[in-house]
């Protein structure tokens, strides 16, 4: 059984005392996995100094494992055609009112150019669970379409995936286009509130999507990315589920997920639900969900969304946000007409610049960084690396130079400016000589007109 019901209630039901809460925090300080029973520990966390003292816990281990680097990216709507019906999405099939849309692969390769107009190099690709005619094979071309497009020397350079389950034959030609992330989300974990979310179509099926992810493993990709739709049910249930279902895969495939998305309902179009969510989900709570993730799976990605305001996006940075999607349009064809139904309102309108602009003046280095997919560091040798010092010696010096890249191509005056101070402190922190050269001669190499130069 991947979700134990009674044992996560049971879990939750524990009552605890403050000294328990101290060894938790210091198990955590050792870079020690928690156990469910830590975990719910820390959720039911109350006392304004306790919950606190979580936060510092989660600053300190996002500083030792992450460093001070926040990696961008931007989602890619190619189609809102839809056979399911959640009750929270715009794009659901009994929404009439929605303009049925799947891009051509021209409309694609449009979309691609105006962003990497705007300096996008990692693109999320996203779909409503079904395909124009050819079914998967429009989800393949549209993966070559995206990685063809060019606008001078830049490129996407990693494309994620957020697609339906599928089959593992279907999951092993998804890996041979060169996918980064298959991600998908169990939006809630709870079996019988899934079942009232989702009442139509393959989604409807909570096996089948629950199981999605032991399919993409069959099939050799090595490299997921998991979720909750947080509001749809009581996130202390959810995260207790969520961490059972990373401790499936751990105990059956000897590893678990790269990234965690924490995306919170958001207004969408015909859904009463998105507006008034059942389990609403506080900001204070939410910062509290961010902290205890990033404690409780040390080296796995935390992904926030624009879903969220510029300030609750500032604030998560400190406890242990690790990728931030920026610019973003939830519509297809929103990059370069912008016209159709949006899937869920956003909190953050504005432009990559702008975020850059912003991360930069919360004193982190926004990175474009996408070495360790093109090195083959995934899956179980992305472990290998993921821990506190090679942090210094990788990710430091390749998020330097995807930045410098980017002020040079793409950042306004006043982001260059600022980016200049992040990109001197960052040189500083640089652990050794050999470090440091390898930089510099890169930065001159950028400078000379060459690109993509990374460790
Ligand atoms: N259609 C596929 C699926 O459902 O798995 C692919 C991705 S779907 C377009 C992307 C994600 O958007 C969903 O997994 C869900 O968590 C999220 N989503 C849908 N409606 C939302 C809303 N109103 N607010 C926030 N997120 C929403
Ligand atoms: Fe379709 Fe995905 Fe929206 Fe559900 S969340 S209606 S599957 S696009």
């Amino acid at each position: 059984m991947i979700i134990d019901n009674e044992k996560i209630q049971k879990t939750l039901d524990y009552k605890t005392d403050k000294k328990e809460l101290e060894d938790i925090l210091a198990k955590s300080k050792d870079l020690q996995r928690l156990s469910l029973h830590d975990v719910s520990v820390l959720l039911n966390t109350n006392d304004k100094e306790d919950i606190q003292k979580i936060f510092k816990a989660a600053n300190q281990l996002k500083e030792k494992i992450y460093g001070n680097r926040l990696v961008l990216f931007a989602p890619l709507y190619i189609s809102n055609l839809c056979t399911n019906d959640c009750a929270y999405c715009a794009f659901r099939i009994s929404n009439k009112d929605v303009k049925r849309k799947a891009l051509s692969q021209e409309e694609i390769l449009k979309e691609t150019e105006a962003l990497l107009k705007t300096g996008q190099k990692r693109i999320l690709l996203v779909a409503g669970e079904s395909y124009p005619k050819e079914g998967l094979d429009y989800v393949l071309k549209s993966i070559d379409t995206v990685y063809s497009a060019r606008d001078g020397k830049n490129n996407i350079r990693r494309l994620n995936v957020n697609l339906a389950p599928l089959e593992v034959d279907d999951f092993k030609r998804l890996k041979e286009r060169d996918i980064g992330t298959y991600q998908i989300f169990q939006e809630t974990y709870h079996e019988k509130n899934y079942a009232k979310m989702h009442t139509k179509g393959p989604k409807s099926d909570y096996n089948y999507r629950l199981t999605a992810i032991d399919r993409a493993f069959e099939a050799g990709i090595d490299d997921v990315g998991v979720g909750i739709l947080f509001g749809l049910y009581d996130y202390k249930y959810e995260i207790l589920a969520l961490l059972s279902h990373i401790e499936h895969l751990e105990n059956k495939f000897g590893m678990g997920p790269h990234t965690i998305s924490v995306p919170r309902l958001e207004p969408a179009t015909g859904s009463d639900i998105a507006s008034t969510p059942p389990y609403p989900v506080a900001d204070d709570d939410f910062k509290k969900i961010i902290a205890i993730m990033r404690l409780a799976v040390p080296y796995t990605g935390l992904i926030l969304s624009t879903r969220e305001t510029p300030e609750i996006r500032g604030e998560s940075f400190d406890l242990g946000v690790s990728q931030i999607s920026a610019g973003s349009k939830t519509n297809p064809g929103g990059y370069t007409d912008g016209d159709s139904m949006t899937q869920f309102s956003l909190g953050d309108h504005r432009s990559l610049d702008e975020v850059i602009y912003d991360v930069c003046s919360h004193g982190y280095i926004p990175s474009f960084c996408t070495s360790c997919y093109r090195l083959g560091r995934t899956g179980l040798d992305f472990m290998e690396y993921a821990k506190p010092g090679d942090i210094k010696k990788k990710c430091l010096p390749n998020a330097l130079n995807t930045f410098y890249e980017y002020l040079e191509d793409y950042a306004s005056q006043e982001t260059k400016a600022i980016g200049k101070t992040v990109l001197e402190k960052g040189f500083e922190d640089l652990p050794t000589d050999k470090v440091k050269s390898f930089v510099t001669k890169s930065m001159q190499k950028i400078k000379e007109g060459q690109r993509d130069i990374f460790c």
